[in-house]
């Protein structure tokens, strides 16, 4: 059997060697895509539990990762009260205070902090990394040039017209097809199967250099603070993906190290067209807009050397389906280009490389089903329409701080009670665990990622939050036994309903708290 994967992106490379050792030796492997990226742009620096779990189980890249890229102690956010005061800089600070508690130790890892669960990337380093492996791997034959067409045909073969980089053209046959065109979308493109989701993204981001870390510390931050060093769980907040949340907008901070161990930041401004009403396409645009509402983030801003900028309007998409019984699949941005408030894009393209190395092993064994593989992508593309839906909603009330608090911890909770459990116990493609994963199925009436009515009335309760009004979850909402490979479906269950009461207690709280202040 032969395996054409298209592109030569993080997917593509990751995907050739995640087949390369899950698949039997006798399947060809083969990746098309040119060296030079064309114009794409490279993002994508913060990674979740779910993409590092692969990266370190499947693909034994710990000791590179930390070798080579910072540690990541999960997400902070950064929700200011008075969003029209600029000289006001009390914010209501969420983060993780622990990881859960049984990840693997790492002989590299000598910090006096605990073992990150994450990692932040250099995506240059980390991509140009990955590609090398690939080639000292052997066994995968790689071709220098872009796919012009597909002739699908998951029976006889699918042929491939491609033109080399050096300007030779020629075509191969392949049993699956695997698209990995990023942004290209070479197949949703043919198939037609590209749908513009109604909330759009708009998204300017650079890299800084040479600044001063410590103007970040220059607010006002209410809520725990991180254990100190010595104490158990210590870690440095600085190692976090950073977000400060606006009317409509949101920015991120994500710390990375260059490649002569010198500090970079990456720093990004997302915003809903329908809902923020400025343009922000240059340094200059996000200077002027966000010194309004962050000055911390611009002083920080004016205080480093601005090494790299992009710019991408409305560039947010999903397609109809993502695997075909026909011997197709549509992997990463090819497929979708989703929010990146949670971190998750590489996320669901290391779900859907397990999704395809599930595929084409049952293929293999003659037993693939075309119900299972629809339920594959369905599987796939409800928790992201689910998880996108409940975030394009967000940026309606993004300027609550308090709103805000609510929404992000009923997400973390879901994430780490739910989702987390479940991935490491492979209920997104296992077929006697896959009834579980529905859970996390989008339907309007009962997604799972929104906050419900008691919380919403809540917050009508009061005009403007205090910050007696918030309660913080840092320790709470991370399930400990999240990464625990278990035996039995019940153990999973546990988990999942252990984080419905919880999620239960917090709304009782929530709700009794503000009734509590509103006398
Ligand atoms: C603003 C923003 C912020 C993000 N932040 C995060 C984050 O913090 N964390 C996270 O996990 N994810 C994040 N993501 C998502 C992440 O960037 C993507 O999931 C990931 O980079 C996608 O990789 P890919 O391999 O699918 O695509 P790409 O890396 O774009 O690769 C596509 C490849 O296909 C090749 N190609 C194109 N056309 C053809 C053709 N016809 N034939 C052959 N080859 C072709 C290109 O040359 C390229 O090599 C973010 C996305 C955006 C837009």
């Amino acid at each position: 059997m032969r395996v054409a994967i298209v592109g030569n992106g993080i997917l593509s490379n990751l995907g050739a060697l995640y087949f390369k050792k899950r698949l039997p030796a006798s399947v060809e492997i083969v990746l098309i895509g040119p060296e030079d990226r064309g114009g794409l742009p490279l993002v994508g620096e913060s990674t979740i539990e779910i993409t590092s779990q692969f990266l370190e189980t499947e693909l034994g890249l710990a000791e590179y990762l930390c070798k080579n890229h910072y540690p990541k102690f999960g997400l902070t956010y950064y929700f200011k009260l008075d969003l029209d005061n600029p000289d006001d800089r009390t914010y209501s600070v969420h983060c993780n205070e622990r990881g859960p508690s049984n990840n693997p130790p790492l002989e590299s890892w000598t910090g006096p902090m605990v073992r990150p669960l994450s990692w932040l990337l250099n995506r240059f380093t980390f991509d140009r990394d990955i590609r090398k492996m690939v080639d000292e791997r052997g066994g995968i034959e790689r071709i220098d040039g872009l796919v012009t067409d597909v002739a699908l045909d998951g029976q006889e073969g699918h042929t491939l017209q491609i033109k080399e980089t050096n300007g030779h053209t020629r075509s191969i046959k392949a049993d699956w097809v695997i698209d990995g065109t990023g942004r290209n979308r070479l197949l949703a493109k043919k198939l037609d199967l590209v749908i513009k989701p109604e909330g759009q993204r708009n998204c300017f981001w650079f890299w800084l250099a040479d600044f001063d870390r410590s103007l970040l510390k220059n607010l006002n931050a209410l809520g725990p603070k991180p254990p100190a060093p010595g104490e158990p769980f210590h870690y440095d907040r600085y190692y976090t993906t950073h977000h400060f949340m606006g009317r409509g907008n949101w920015i991120w901070m994500i710390p990375i190290k260059a490649e002569d161990n010198s500090e970079l930041i990456s720093i990004g401004f997302v915003s809903h067209p329908d809902v923020y009403e400025h343009e922000v396409r240059s340094v200059d645009d996000f200077i002027e807009q966000v010194s309004k509402v962050h000055p911390v983030v611009t002083d920080f801003v004016k205080s480093g050397r601005v090494v790299d900028t992009q710019l991408l309007r409305r560039y947010h998409y999903v397609v109809s389906k993502v695997y075909s019984p026909n011997r197709w699949g549509i992997l990463g941005d090819a497929a979708f280009a989703p929010d990146p408030l949670f971190s998750n894009g590489l996320a669901f393209g290391t779900l859907q490389l397990e999704h395809l190395g599930e595929m084409i092993t049952q293929d293999l064994e003659g037993k693939l089903a075309p119900e299972y593989v629809n339920a594959l992508s369905d599987a796939l593309m409800g928790p992201i329409l689910g998880s996108q839906t409940a975030i394009s909603k967000w940026y309606h009330s993004m300027d609550d701080p308090f709103l805000s608090s609510l929404r992000l911890t009923w997400i973390e909770y879901t994430y780490f009670y739910m989702v987390l459990p479940m991935v490491v116990n492979r209920c997104h493609y296992q077929p006697d665990r896959m009834k579980l994963w529905k859970v996390l199925q989008f339907r309007q009436d009962k997604n799972p990622y929104e906050i419900p009515q008691a919380l919403l009335q809540a917050r009508s309760l009061f005009d403007k939050p205090t910050p007696e009004h918030f309660l913080y979850r840092g320790k709470e909402k991370v399930n400990l036994r999240a990464l625990d490979k278990v035996e039995r479906v019940d153990e999973i269950l546990d988990q999942v309903n252990e984080g419905s009461t919880l999620l239960g207690k917090y709304t009782r709280e929530v709700v009794e708290r503000v009734k509590e202040l509103a006398g």
